[in-house]
């Protein structure tokens, strides 16, 4: 068979559910492509099928000719090498010497597990996941995860909750963004004096700043609380602008609108009299980039699935309480290990792999990889959740920078068209991966070769 023959026959294979994405390199060997060669039509027979089951065809997200990693070693220090195929540096990064490459059983491999397709930015097929409740969809799920297999965690993740049913969201309308204002005064009651006259031009202040800095992003002000803190002779008023956005990630916009906001008060006390101290933007108390329990910045999203105990007992073969129990050392362990009241698990590399992929903003995406995973019995099923409570996205581009091609392909690719479409799915391949790798965990098969 030649390979583009081999490569159809792989797709139709995976179309028809005979296999699964990463047997695709072994199926091709099979079918007589020779190594590195059944690399490269595995890779083009998943791309062949991710465009059939998302209906779009990769423009950007490229193949490269040699879509495999060439491993080598180091003669002089022994260290090893893993380099892609098209990389020209063959020397060792730390010493410089000439590598060798490794015998021809073990120099090749695909650049990433399950890879489809990009460059420096590895993509990975991680299977498909349907969702109901405020969002109802099928996402194609394309993770830039890395070389590890936690992607095909995800997939097998996502499979398992199916079978149940699509899993279910819950997702805000809007994304929340915020920015702290703090004056600091010497005395109580120029603090109160200031409040009062904030809080009496606060409606002409908000319609001046929305005019100016969140109409055109379909942004309006959510809110703005007021907060006394003090550190010795300092009293401090806090003063927090939240605006909300529906697609928009809006940070930028509600910044420059908090600091117009900032003029507008500055002018106030002067006309008014009122000795302020200190006038400034106190990022510390709007959780600037500083992931956060509650619901203060980004979106809420939580994903839930319901499965008869019944059911999850045979597939782990012990009691459900072995599995709760599992639930409640780990979260012990990473409350106390971090010293919060959350339950940050695999979310913090899940996260981050699903904002590689579609590059949305934030970049830094550290606020939005908060998650709390929940587990309990209701009746005769046990519920598995998860919240993300402040997911921060723009899914349109902004002053805060673009959205680039392959990832607007990854976008498409994946079903993603809205903000809270973005949430759903990020939550949903969240919890996915969270059930498979707990249900691992308590079966005693993860890192165990069982
Ligand atoms: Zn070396």
């Amino acid at each position: 068979m030649n390979r583009e023959d081999v490569v159809k026959k792989i797709k139709d294979m995976l179309l028809d559910g005979k296999t699964a994405p990463w047997k695709a390199e072994e199926i091709s060997l099979q079918e007589g492509v020779p190594v590195p060669d059944n690399i490269t039509a595995a890779v083009a027979a998943r791309r062949a099928f991710v465009e059939e089951k998302s209906g779009h065809k990769f423009h950007h997200i490229v193949m490269p000719e040699k879509p495999y990693h060439v491993g080598y070693r180091c003669p002089n220090d022994g260290s090893l090498w893993t380099l892609a195929a098209d990389d020209t540096y063959l020397r060792c990064g730390m010493c410089d010497t000439p590598l060798e490459i490794l015998a021809e059983g073990e120099r090749h491999k695909p650049l990433v597990n399950n890879y489809i397709g990009g460059v420096e930015d590895y993509y990975s097929y991680a299977g498909e996941v349907s969702v109901n409740g405020d969002v109802s969809k099928t996402f194609q799920n394309i993770l830039c995860w890395g070389p590890g297999v936690g992607h095909l965690g995800i997939s097998v993740g996502c499979f398992k909750l199916n079978k149940y049913g699509p899993i279910e969201v819950k997702v805000s309308d809007w994304g929340i963004a915020a920015r702290n204002l703090s004056f600091v005064f010497d005395t109580e009651s120029e603090r109160q004096k200031a409040r009062n006259l904030i809080q009496q031009q606060l409606p002409e202040i908000i319609s001046r700043i929305t005019r100016a800095h969140l109409a055109d992003w379909g942004g309006e002000i959510d809110n703005v609380d007021f907060l006394y803190k003090q550190h010795h002779n300092d009293r401090i008023l806090h003063c927090c602008f939240y605006s909300r956005f529906e697609n928009h990630r809006g940070h930028g916009q509600n910044s420059h609108a908090a600091g117009m906001a900032k003029n507008i008060i500055d002018d106030l006390f002067r006309t008014k009299g009122i000795t302020c101290r200190l006038s400034v933007v106190g990022m510390g108390r709007d959780g600037d980039l500083k992931p956060s329990p509650r619901n203060r910045r980004g979106r809420y999203v939580s994903a839930q699935q319901s499965i008869p105990i019944e059911d999850y007992e045979k597939s782990i073969g012990r009691p459900i309480e072995d599995f709760l129990s599992w639930i409640d050392l780990d979260y012990q362990g990473v409350t106390e290990e971090i010293g919060w009241q959350a339950y940050t698990g695999m979310g913090g590399e899940i996260i981050p792999a699903f904002y590689r992929t579609m590059k949305c903003n934030p970049r830094p995406y550290l606020v939005s990889c908060y998650q709390k995973v929940y587990a309990k019995t209701r009746g005769n099923d046990l519920i598995f959740g998860v919240e993300l409570p402040n997911v921060e996205v723009g899914i349109t581009s902004s002053p805060e920078g673009i959205i680039p091609p392959m990832a607007r392909e990854a976008l498409k690719m994946a079903g993603i068209s809205r903000a809270k479409e973005y949430a759903a799915a990020a939550a949903a391949v969240t919890l996915a991966g969270e059930f498979n790798f707990a249900t691992l965990h308590v079966q005693e098969r993860m890192y165990t070769g069982r």
